[in-house]
């Protein structure tokens, strides 16, 4: 780029790869800022993992009301928790009243970014052939996109229906069929609650017990919905409840600090709802962690602990030996018959945007970059790839609250980091090597004293078993969004 065209103030042009929550995002900022944009989705309509979740008893754990855009609040929620249909359709149609729609291109999977560091720009390559420039890129291809299936032997020769949950199929049978269940995550657990009520016997196979948050759920009135419309400000005084706040910060101190009080106090909550929701005291029994609470992901839920206690249900804590054709054979040799077979075994954490090829500074590809790991600078850039930026990426806060909030703040400090590029001061930025090991080093560290790395298997961890979270207070991550270090970016 001549010298000359430095000076002047621009307008970037940019390319955002993946239509969900924080690609929408992205594209409804980019519109009010004016810029150049398009946005490439690979399936054939946004909504990232809300068009992808479609099992049945889907519902987001963060309340649908702390769970939107914070320029966007929605009055229509039927529920306290909201079900991912209802999510995606606030998703669509947010993005056709924030006229977005134009900018996205479906169908279009982004095989390739490779910077040209000679015109400070990213060729973006398309599966179908199509390169576009762009100066900026933007990441939003998710974190819980790419599926686990277990590796169980025998999994082909199931006789019956056999689904992932991220890959519902509405022709699997669950009506008055005998379900079974593999996964004991978040996804895991509602599938059972919602199969109880139609199956004639599920059974859950749990290889790990969870700890269970008891949480409320209720319905939204007609007469509720129609005052929000009137009056924003009664979504807002839900949205901003004290209340809700101060548990997501005591929350992430109770991640910190694994003997301090709050830990404990969520540890009594968790432990008084098993011990006084279930009667049966083996079944307790086989429900109970053996590990710290928060360890994995905390499940919030209002009716598992019932669900588990009708007679169609049972939980299944032998470990499974195999898969056969009528069903699924424990390692004490007992043959449990099944109809259908879910799997909610969850996802691989650590791909982000792979497997797209990204290739920074002198043809540095991203993927031998993250190994043995995934890192990125305060969960957004990587040094040597510049003007690349990534919502929800790598290490960033993970709990049971809003990843909107979180993307929101992210694209603030991308805002502010970017500013000397609309400015005409410079036409690449990356954060430096240095900053960047140094803060991986510290954030490291204190990811191992949290409560994710206190002895239990889950997808926070990484490759190497250390956390791959942000390991400080909600706050300090709102306040490293607000204030970039901009002495750990090298402008040029
Ligand atoms: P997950 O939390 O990773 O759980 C996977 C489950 O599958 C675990 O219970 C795991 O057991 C089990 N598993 C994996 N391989 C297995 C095998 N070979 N044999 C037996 N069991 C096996 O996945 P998820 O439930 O899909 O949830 C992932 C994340 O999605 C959640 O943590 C959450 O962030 C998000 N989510 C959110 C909501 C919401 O309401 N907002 C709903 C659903 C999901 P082990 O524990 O023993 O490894």
């Amino acid at each position: 780029m001549a010298e000359d065209n430095l000076k002047q103030a621009r307008t970037l042009r940019h390319i955002i790869v993946g239509g969900g929550m924080a690609g929408i995002l992205a594209a409804i900022k980019l519109k009010e800022k004016g810029e150049a944009f398009i946005l490439f989705e690979k399936a054939d309509k946004l909504g990232g993992t809300w068009r992808d979740n479609r099992y049945p008893g889907l519902t987001c754990d963060v309340p649908a009301h702390a769970y939107t855009y914070s320029f966007e609040p929605y009055a229509e929620w039927q529920k306290f928790y909201a079900t991912g249909e209802e999510i995606r359709v606030y998703f669509e149609k947010t993005a056709k009243k924030y006229d977005v729609l134009q900018h996205m291109r479906f169908g279009c999977e982004v095989t390739s970014c490779t910077w040209d560091d000679e015109k400070s720009v990213w060729q973006v390559g398309l599966a179908n052939g199509e390169v576009h420039e762009a100066d900026v890129v933007t990441a939003a291809s998710g974190v819980l996109h790419h599926v686990t299936m277990p590796d169980i032997n025998g999994l082909n020769d199931f006789q019956g229906d056999i689904v992932h949950s991220a890959r519902w199929d509405d022709r699997v049978k669950t009506d008055n069929v005998r379900v079974g269940i593999i996964g004991n995550g978040s996804t895991g657990v509602q599938i059972v609650t919602a199969l109880q009520k139609t199956a004639s016997q599920v059974v859950h196979f749990q290889r790990s017990p969870q700890w269970i948050m008891p949480v409320p759920q209720f319905d939204y009135s007609d007469e509720e919905r129609e005052a929000f419309r009137k009056d924003p400000a009664l979504i807002d005084a839900i949205r901003n409840n004290p209340d809700y706040w101060a548990s997501i910060y005591r929350f992430t101190a109770a991640i910190m600090n694994v003997d301090g009080d709050e830990l404990a106090e969520v540890q009594k909550i968790c432990e008084d709802n098993l011990n006084n929701s279930v009667t049966d005291p083996v079944l307790r029994e086989k429900l109970r962690p053996d590990y710290r609470v928060g360890c994995k992901r905390l499940i919030y839920s209002w009716c598992y602990y019932d669900a588990v206690q009708q007679p169609n249900v049972d939980v299944e804590r032998e470990g499974i030996s195999h898969i056969e054709a009528n069903g699924v054979r424990l390692k004490n040799g007992a043959l449990i018959e099944l109809d259908t077979l879910v799997l909610a075994t969850g996802f691989q954490a650590d791909r982000f945007i792979r497997p797209t090829v990204v290739l920074g500074r002198n043809g540095k590809s991203l993927d031998d970059v993250w190994q043995p790991t995934p890192t990125a600078y305060f969960a957004v850039t990587i040094p040597e790839f510049p003007n690349f930026f990534m919502l929800n990426g790598p290490s960033g806060p993970v709990g049971n609250f809003s990843l909107i909030d979180i993307a929101e703040r992210q694209w603030d400090y991308i805002e502010q980091v970017l500013a000397p590029l609309r400015a005409g001061d410079a036409a690449q930025v990356a954060p430096s090597v240095e900053a960047h090991q140094d803060f991986e080093k510290r954030r490291a560290d204190a990811a191992r004293k949290t409560v994710f790395g206190s002895g239990c298997s889950s997808w926070y961890l990484d490759a190497t078993g250390v956390p791959a979270t942000w390991p400080w207070s909600y706050q300090d991550f709102a306040d490293a969004m607000a204030n970039p270090d901009f002495d750990a970016y090298i402008y040029q």
